[in-house]
């Protein structure tokens, strides 16, 4: 409602399906402006969590809101702002790309044949526009169906899986696009996804669910900030051996890399402290790093080896 809203908030929100709890006291806020990644394992929830912004799935419990707009009180308002896309979008497949959105937009105030225009062009389908759905590939389906999600202008994009289904150049090619509408026109695009390292490359911020509770959220640079506990060293001659591990309990694992490098894992944030050890054991260091986590390794470290991503 305000400039300060958040675009999408949850606040304690819960659904049950029978005896599964799919979304369990649910809380987050997504800031306008940005490309957020939504990321969970098989099951984890993030589908009925989307699915109750357009009110497709009732919650049991908690509140919703979009700019500010309670979505259960004021939906007709809230969903103004809102475009939404599901993971297999559907369509009319004897009808040409262009009328299928002709046919949704008819339903929405005022979408001129520009916009459409526009839309068609920015998802790259003008050309093939004339064409009927029912010969579109996957990926082709996929952008029309975002095109679809885009008429009347929303100001929130909410994506279950947009790139379901798309070889890696279509995948880049979408995520790229809605990263663009983000820094150009301010959008702000919430989008789940099981490609972590597209949603590493393209979102600002990452939530993610697990068993339908919030486990871990923030800026993806900050959750990526390397960590000490697993270090990479590349020695020059010897290599630290099982004498020298029995010595330090600290040093958890050493995994071989390559000939000369090693990955030492740690009980501690601490690689200032293992090149000590090393340097005092006579060892020489040519380089030592702590490692970047992949957002995969972070999902995983959090969520256990559940997901099949
Ligand atoms: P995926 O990544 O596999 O799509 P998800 O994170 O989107 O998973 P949901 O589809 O939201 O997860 O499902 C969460 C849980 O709720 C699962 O255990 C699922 O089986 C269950 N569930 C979802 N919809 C229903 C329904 N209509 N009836 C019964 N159970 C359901």
């Amino acid at each position: 409602m305000t400039g300060h809203s958040p675009a999408l908030a949850l606040e304690d929100v819960s659904k049950r399906f029978g005896r599964i709890q799919a979304v369990n006291h649910l809380s987050f806020e997504v800031e306008p402006g940005q490309m957020c990644g939504f990321l969970g394992p098989n099951g984890a929830g993030k589908s009925t969590t989307l699915y109750m912004i357009p009110r497709l799935v009732r919650p049991g419990g908690g509140r919703l809101s979009v700019f500010g707009v309670d979505i259960w009180k004021d939906y007709k308002k809230a969903i103004r702002s809102v475009g939404v896309t599901v993971e297999s979008p559907a369509f009319y497949e004897y009808l040409t790309g262009r009328k299928n959105l002709e046919l949704a937009a008819s339903l929405l105030d005022k979408v001129s044949p520009r916009e459409i225009d526009q839309i068609l062009e920015r998802i790259g389908l003008a050309e093939r526009q004339h064409d009927r759905v029912r010969v579109y590939s996957t990926g082709m389906k996929q952008r029309l169906g975002i095109g679809r999600a885009m008429l009347g202008r929303p100001r929130l994009l909410i994506l279950d899986e947009p790139t379901n289904g798309m070889d890696p150049e279509g995948t880049n090619e979408v995520l790229s696009f809605l990263r663009e509408q983000v820094r150009k026109e301010g959008l702000t695009v919430f989008v789940s996804s099981h490609l972590m390292s597209e949603i590493e490359e393209f979102c600002d911020t990452v939530l993610v669910i697990d068993q339908g509770r919030l486990v871990a959220s923030g800026r993806v640079k900050e959750l990526l900030k390397p960590h000490e506990r697993i270090v990479r060293v590349t020695f020059q001659g010897r290599i630290p051996d099982g004498d020298f591990l029995s010595r330090h309990g600290e040093i958890l694992r050493v995994e071989p890399v390559s000939g000369d490098t090693v990955e030492f894992t740690l009980a501690r944030d601490d690689s200032a402290w293992l090149n000590q050890c090393l340097q005092q054991a006579g060892f020489t260091v040519s380089a030592l790093a702590p490692k970047q986590k992949t957002l995969k390794e972070f999902f995983l470290s959090i969520t256990g080896d559940k997901s099949h991503a």
